[in-house]
């Protein structure tokens, strides 16, 4: 087999794995168009300073000897199989480069014989990449769990971010669907990249990918698990990944991708990380997210007791309770009303939603709003219309 033969099954058989941030998309190219958004190779992630990052994202293998019931690569699937060395690795990665096709790599790998002599490639890879090139590229590595202390050190040394993948929302899913693997072994793999960080004064970032929609866990056992991981440090971030029903033995709980699921779950997770908000508050009167209307005005909406908010008077953490006011506004009006009283021209300067906000505020003593019903009304129409299949293929908003 062919490098271009083997590149074109390697990178195909990684894109299921979303934690490199890059997203799924179906959209596949038009005859005699340009572009394809369902192909696989290279995809975009985000720097830790905001920057949007071409890489080359590929498996090492896609051989495994595990067979978890939710993967496309697993060893008991009839699938071309192929392997790339450390140096086809290296080589493939500078080539890109050098041609300005990408700006760094996302490796991940089938497990080969056992998780240590899989890291032992990994670390070739990388050794090859930042000793031999003296490469200083963007490299993102996969954390095999089960792997030793010290492989994973120096896999962490070398790369700019590393991620183990949870799968799976709970203990027992993942005892269930992937019986090789240890949710044990995977945290363990986390403290270990956390406590190098720490002591090496690193900083390197963590994420992790989480299958939703495969097995029966509720949004509020999602975003709580995500919610512990963030508390102790464990995760920069949480990709959650709406099941690709790829195999047929699996009970799916929908046999399409629940890709509006994802999208509320990433609203909430969104809550946890900028918002400050807990997931028992987020989940204080349900177990799974509102379809319809986003995590924050639903909130708002189940805890209408406390609002209206007096702008000029609120303290930050209710202040960006308010459904069209984010952090940064927040920032602007705590700063601003120090110098007076705010009106909605200034608010309106800041940034702050209107459209949302005024159901849920007080200026000047004044409610602006008294029912919030149209606004919910309106908020309903914009997620039928956006979600209407007719209203897809018409491109309408
Ligand atoms: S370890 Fe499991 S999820 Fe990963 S490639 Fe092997 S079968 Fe697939």
């Amino acid at each position: 087999m062919d490098i271009v033969q083997k590149v074109a099954i390697l990178s195909n058989a990684a894109k299921y794995d979303v934690s490199c941030s890059s997203s799924g998309s179906k959209r596949d190219s038009y005859p005699n168009g340009i572009g394809s958004g369902a192909l696989s190779g290279i995809c975009h992630t985000w720097s830790a300073d905001g920057r949007c990052v071409s890489l080359l994202k590929i498996l090492m293998t896609n051989y495994c000897i595990y067979d978890c019931k939710y993967c496309h690569n697993r060893k008991s699937n009839d699938i071309r199989r192929a392997f790339l060395t450390p140096k086809e690795i290296a080589d493939l990665t500078i080539e890109f480069y050098k041609r300005n096709y990408i700006e760094g790599l996302f490796l991940s790998s089938g497990i080969i014989k056992s998780p240590d002599y899989t890291m032992e490639l990994f670390l070739k890879t990388a050794e090859i990449l930042r000793y031999k090139y003296r490469y200083g590229g963007y490299l993102h590595m996969k954390i095999i769990p089960g792997a030793s202390k010290i492989l994973v050190e120096k896999i962490v040394k070398l790369a700019d971010r590393v991620s183990a993948n949870l799968e799976l929302p709970s203990e027992k899913s993942l005892s269930i669907y992937a019986p090789d693997k240890s949710r044990k072994e995977i945290i363990k793999s986390l403290d270990t990249v956390l406590k190098y960080n720490l002591s090496n004064e690193q900083n390197n970032s963590t994420s992790t990918q989480l299958i939703i929609g495969a097995t029966e866990e509720t949004d509020r056992e999602i975003i709580s698990q995500s919610e512990v991981f963030y508390k102790r440090s464990l995760l920069k971030r949480v990709y959650y990944s709406a099941y690709i029903h790829v195999n047929s033995d699996l009970p799916a709980l929908n046999t399409e991708p629940p890709l509006l699921r994802e999208h509320r779950l990433y609203q909430a997770d969104f809550l946890l990380r900028f918002y400050k908000f807990t997931s028992d508050e987020i989940f204080s009167k349900r177990n799974n997210l509102d379809e319809l209307l986003d995590p924050k005005l639903r909130w708002a909406l189940d805890n209408y007791h406390l609002f209206p908010v007096d702008i000029n008077k609120a303290d930050y953490s209710m202040l960006i309770r308010v459904p069209g006011i984010g952090p940064k506004s927040a920032k602007k009006i705590i700063a601003a009303r120090k110098f007076g009283y705010l009106g909605i021209e200034h608010l309106k300067k800041m940034g702050v939603q209107l459209k949302k906000s005024e159901y849920f505020m007080i200026l000047n003593g004044k409610k602006i709003r008294n029912s919030v019903g149209d606004l919910v009304e309106r908020e309903i129409m914009k997620f039928t219309k956006a979600n209407s299949p007719i209203f897809k293929i018409l491109g309408a908003d």
